[in-house]
């Protein structure tokens, strides 16, 4: 064993190796990164050596081979990126696990413009001093909610948090039980309230809340009245809920504050193209909510975040507490923000510039004509099949809307088709598909013609 263990060569004799020597000027590595995972291969050889795992125990060379190809795995493994581009076949809109919205061009030359350089971030140019980032997005978002007055922060589930924090610890929020949801299994209503230190009034039935139910729960500890949109479920028959206009007058009436969160809060109103129910972000201010909350990457179509507003008075106090400080933004996603926000000036061209928008308001013909396009440079040895089927708007958004779509089903004799889902997602862009009736499943809704080139080129492996 001893004779065998000592076959290894020393570190510093692999150091010389040519294949180290390259390593080491094709890699972005230091020699001394690359140093200690050689001595990690050299460890593990070793390992498998006294395991008796290696069979080609009297050949030296094999040995320095087993190392160094334990040595790009490692490397490999280091230079992929974890977080990745995903193809996504699933049609699936605003899909959470896949990073929701994409990014018009607007937000992504300006995300990489204030990436590259410095920024006006909180500094005000026209007086030369100190500024503040909330006023870089502020005018354009009461230009297009119609709002006194409105900031920025890190998600909707932290302005949720905000919100009932700022003026809620330590008092009730009445809130009915038909809207206490959870939404992606992470963000409950009832326990983002506890977080807050606010207690929660509930009221009303699952199915029906009444105006007399609000009524009778406000007492003087009550601070607000919330609304939350249910827009990732949907309870149908014999319903009632009470609006926030018919709310309106009672709040002001006992003083208490009326606030709706909106989840997905739409600056365009896709109800003009039949599609869903939902309300705008304006029409929720204008019922007379003194505050909404609302996500930057539902159906607004931008980055990450959670924007507040509503009453001048309320966001003012917003913005100086200390919490605003911890839910901050950075300056990428107030680079992307303001750009998406600028799109919806223009009611005609918002639905081709925000990617969101077009892939929702992508009509089965043309995402059939996507699919014929497509097929021109796909090899015969695929067995093809279009179907029609729905896609999802996604991301806890109109639940009940489906998207008519067209699939295309692929299968060829090689594989099977769980086999192709699951080594499709191991490329580079990882492609993700469904399985239907032993077919993988495309949904063209969602992948774009700049990507065919890298899916025809993930596809080809399987040929
Ligand atoms: C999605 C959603 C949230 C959470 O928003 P994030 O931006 O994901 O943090 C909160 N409330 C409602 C009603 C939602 O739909």
């Amino acid at each position: 064993m001893h004779q065998l263990l000592r076959q290894i060569p020393a570190i510093h004799e692999l150091q010389q190796d040519q294949r180290f020597v390259q390593l080491l000027e094709t890699s972005h590595v230091s020699k001394a990164k690359l140093t200690e995972w050689l001595q990690e291969a050299v460890a593990h050889v070793r390992k498998e050596l006294l395991a008796g795992e290696c069979s080609d125990e009297n050949d030296p060379s094999r040995i320095s081979n087993t190392i160094f190809q334990r040595l790009i795995e490692r490397l490999s493994y280091h230079s992929t990126y974890k977080l990745r581009r995903v193809i996504n076949g699933t049609g699936t809109v605003l899909h959470t696990n896949l990073g929701r919205a994409r990014l018009s061009d607007r937000a992504i030359k300006q995300v990489m413009e204030t990436a590259y350089s410095y920024s006006n971030l909180e500094y005000n140019l026209s007086e030369g001093k100190r500024g503040s980032r909330h006023e870089l997005i502020e005018e354009l978002v009461k230009e297009m909610t119609g709002a006194e007055a409105a900031m920025v922060v890190n998600n909707n589930a932290a302005a949720v948090y905000l919100v009932l924090k700022a003026f809620a610890n330590g008092k009730n929020v009445i809130v009915s039980r038909g809207e206490l949801v959870e939404i992606g299994g992470s963000f409950r209503v009832s326990s983002i309230m506890e977080e807050s230190g606010a207690e929660l009034i509930e009221v009303g039935t699952t199915n029906k809340t009444h105006f007399y139910d609000y009524e009778n729960a406000l007492t003087e500890d009550t601070a607000m009245i919330m609304k939350v949109h249910t827009s990732n479920f949907k309870i149908i028959g014999f319903t009632k809920e009470v609006s926030i206009a018919e709310l309106q007058p009672l709040a002001q009436r006992h003083n208490v504050l009326l606030y709706e969160d909106l989840g997905s809060g739409a600056l365009y109103d896709l109800r003009k193209d039949g599609i869903g129910d939902e309300p705008t972000v304006s029409e929720a201010l204008k019922k007379g909510a003194d505050l909404v909350t609302f996500s930057g990457d539902k159906l607004l179509g931008g980055p990450q975040a959670g924007i507040i507003a509503g009453k001048k008075k309320w966001i003012d106090r917003l913005k100086k507490h200390q919490l605003a400080r911890v839910l901050r933004v950075d300056k990428m996603t107030l680079a992307a923000l303001e750009a998406t926000l600028k799109e919806y000036a223009n009611e005609e061209t918002v639905r081709e510039t925000i990617p969101t928008l077009k892939a929702v308001l992508l009509t089965k013909e043309e995402i059939q004509s996507r699919i014929e396009t497509f097929l021109h440079d796909l090899s015969p040895s695929w067995h093809r099949k279009i179907k029609h089927d729905v896609s999802q708007v996604g991301g806890g958004t109109m639940p009940e809307v489906t998207l008519d779509t067209s699939l295309l089903l692929l299968s060829n004799s090689n594989y099977t088709a769980q086999s192709l889902h699951n080594q499709l997602r191991q490329k580079e862009p990882a492609v993700v598909t469904r399985i239907i009736d032993d077919q993988i499943a495309l949904d063209f809704r969602t992948i774009e013609e700049h990507e065919f080139a890298d899916l025809h080129r993930c596809l080809k492996e399987f040929e």
